[in-house]
């Protein structure tokens, strides 16, 4: 179980969307410093532990700040994510590049920066060292196929196009080691939206076990192991969030038992985090603006799936509550709508909400990660503004809202 709250008070929100109107993503620093100091306590027992926050979740340079002032680096999958983790002051090894299908010129971008590259393919090392030449530091991303299953969300590992085969790993750690790179990681990342422990421990006991056997065959010793993102939030009130202390000490055992006898105690792990890290602590804010009734019940809001594309691109639950009526009876059935002129813009299908009124705010909860960061403009919709309730209490607007000037800026009328 887990209780959906919203931080602010109806006063305070009222107050609020006379400043900046709705719809807008707000996000709570403390409830964001918080999830990342509960991973970090996951993994204290290891002293090279680093997070490098999945800026894709999020990309937000003023985000990226309060997870790097607590000590995170980033993970980074294009040029503008490089330039955002470099704007909020992320820079060399606190850097990940994991990309896929990568161009030259965010190799180019990654090596300049002095950044970990992560590469998806045994063909990118001949492709990099063209772009871009060999970084210090070189990494892997290893698929393990068969071996292990994938979940709904990121599918099985057999058909992912990410990543390199068993086979191929190793062979790229030997080519990489013959032309000269003197330091390596290993990376992973198999699950996506995951609360289950045991699938964190299967990822683990695989990473460690393929760590030992680089070792044996190609003579490396890995600097660490990233075990990517994918733990999950409880988008629903009735699931539970993910047990990191269960996690942290799991994978804690399974280290000491694989790593230390094969001489490789000094390996660092990492995790990639993005929705664990920010996604219960952003809420979309809208306000109802239609009600209809015809075949079924609906309610409009301002916003739409250009605004949290989640619901009709995953199926995914995100809990609404209405502003002031948290507590009284959800005895009405809705289907709650963006304006998209698409069918599956909505938000909820036949939830059980208190009747809602023309003008009621509308809270979705959850839209920290992949919300804001996943809009886009189709129908000529405009992506909203961002809000961040810092831990004074003070309501600074992160991002503003896109304007018709933005929309048409590419065009020549
Ligand atoms: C998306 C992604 C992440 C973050 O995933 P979350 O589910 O937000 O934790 C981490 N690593 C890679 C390579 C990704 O593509």
């Amino acid at each position: 179980m887990n209780e959906k709250i919203f931080p602010l008070t109806e006063d305070q929100l009222r107050k609020l969307i006379k400043k900046y109107p709705t719809p807008f993503h707000i996000y709570d620093e403390k409830k964001i410093r918080g999830n990342f100091a509960r991973l970090r306590k996951a993994f204290e027992w290891n002293p090279g532990f680093k997070e490098y926050f999945a800026v894709k979740a999020t990309p937000n340079p003023r985000i990226v700040e309060i997870l790097a002032n607590d000590g995170a680096g980033t993970d980074c999958s294009s040029i503008a994510e490089l330039i955002i983790s470099q704007r909020a002051g992320v820079t060399g090894e606190k850097i990940m590049l994991t990309s896929n299908d990568t161009p030259a010129d965010e190799f180019q971008k990654a090596f300049e920066l002095g950044a970990i590259i992560n590469l998806d393919d045994i063909t990118h090392i001949d492709y990099l060292e063209k772009a871009a030449g060999f970084p210090k530091i070189l990494s892997f991303r290893y698929n393990p196929g068969s071996i292990i299953r994938g979940n709904n969300i990121i599918g099985q590992p057999e058909e992912a196009k990410y990543g390199l085969t068993r086979d191929q790993i190793f062979d790229a750690y030997r080519i990489a080691k013959s032309r000269g790179v003197k330091r390596f990681g290993l990376h992973t990342m198999v699950v996506s939206n995951e609360r289950n422990t045991d699938a964190f421990l299967t990822t683990a006991r695989l990473m460690f076990e393929l760590a030992v056997e680089i070792k044996n065959r190609i003579g490396i010793d890995l600097e660490f192991i990233n075990l990517g993102g994918g733990f999950g939030i409880p988008y629903r009130p009735d699931e539970d969030p993910v047990d990191f202390d269960a996690i942290g000490n799991g994978i804690r055992e399974l280290f000491f038992e694989i790593l230390p006898p094969a001489g490789l105690e000094k390996i660092s792990l990492r995790t990639e985090s993005g929705r664990a890290m920010t996604g219960d602590a952003g809420w979309l804010i809208s306000t109802a603006i239609h009600e209809k009734h015809t075949y079924k019940d609906y309610i409009g809001l301002d916003s739409c799936m250009a605004n949290l594309m989640r619901p009709a691109m995953y199926g995914a639950y995100h809990h609404i509550t209405v502003v002031g009526k948290e507590s009284a009876p959800r005895d009405h059935v809705y289907d709650v709508t963006g304006s998209l002129c698409e069918n599956n813009d909505k938000f909820a299908i036949d939830r059980q909400l208190p009747k809602i009124e023309m003008g009621d705010l509308i809270v979705i909860h959850d839209t920290g990660a992949h919300g804001h960061a996943m809009g886009f403009n189709y129908n000529g919709k405009l992506r909203s503004a961002e809000l961040l309730i810092r831990e004074s209490g003070r309501i600074e607007m992160i991002r503003r809202a896109e304007t018709l000037e933005d929309y048409f800026a590419t065009l020549s009328f």
